[in-house]
């Protein structure tokens, strides 16, 4: 799947989800919340980026390798150190723990993104169900 249809996946998902939770959370009503919890669901990809200089070094670029991502399977391995299961977590106790503040709508708006981007790659990218819990990628070392 190309990267741009990905990335408006994600972003639909997240819409959907935040449309629906906005009937019934009264923060979501603020446009605010929206964008972070589109940051969350659409920038958490940035991390791709990041694995390809380190897999390719940071003296060069090219657009169509990236969007291809090849060079995860010439890499055997994908960091992909924003992406996980366990950041949600934290998060939503975060959010929990800041209850009755401005920041605790701020930390699920977070969060909302997050849970969107991670339940749509889990179920589409064709990878193990472990792989989107960090702490299981780096006890298989990051393997593929
Ligand atoms: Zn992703």
């Amino acid at each position: 799947m190309p990267l741009w249809i990905h990335e408006i996946l994600h972003f639909s998902i997240f819409a959907v989800l935040y449309g629906f939770t906005g009937l019934f959370y009264k923060p979501f009503k603020d446009v605010r919340h929206f964008l972070i919890g589109f940051m969350s669901a659409v920038l958490i990809d940035l991390d791709h980026l990041l694995d390809y200089f380190l897999f390719n070094g940071f003296s060069r670029f090219n657009l169509f390798e990236f969007l291809s991502c090849d060079f995860y399977n010439k890499a055997g391995k994908a960091f992909i150190l924003f992406h996980g299961w366990e950041y949600l977590a934290i998060i939503l106790v975060v959010a929990i723990l800041l209850k009755k503040t401005k920041w605790s709508s701020v930390a699920f708006a977070f969060a909302l993104g997050m849970c969107a981007h991670l339940l749509f790659d889990t179920y589409v990218n064709g990878l193990p169900d472990y792989f989107y819990f960090i702490s299981l990628r780096i006890l298989n070392g990051f393997t593929l």
